[in-house]
């Protein structure tokens, strides 16, 4: 599955709040990337699979 960098946090997993203190971003739960709509995702992994010409 694709996947792309967390909004929430920019990837680093973690948020902090007004206070400074950090916590585990509750967005991609930690791993700072979050899966991609599976639009596109479906879209590239098509295109990669047929690319091959036929003779
Ligand atoms: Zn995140």
């Amino acid at each position: 599955m694709k996947e792309t960098e967390c909004i929430a946090c920019h990837g680093s997993g973690m948020q902090a709040d007004d206070e400074g203190w950090q916590y585990k971003c509750s967005v991609c739960d930690g791993l700072g990337l979050v899966a991609a709509e599976r639009e596109h995702g479906t879209r590239i992994m098509s295109v990669d699979e047929n690319n091959r010409l036929l003779d």
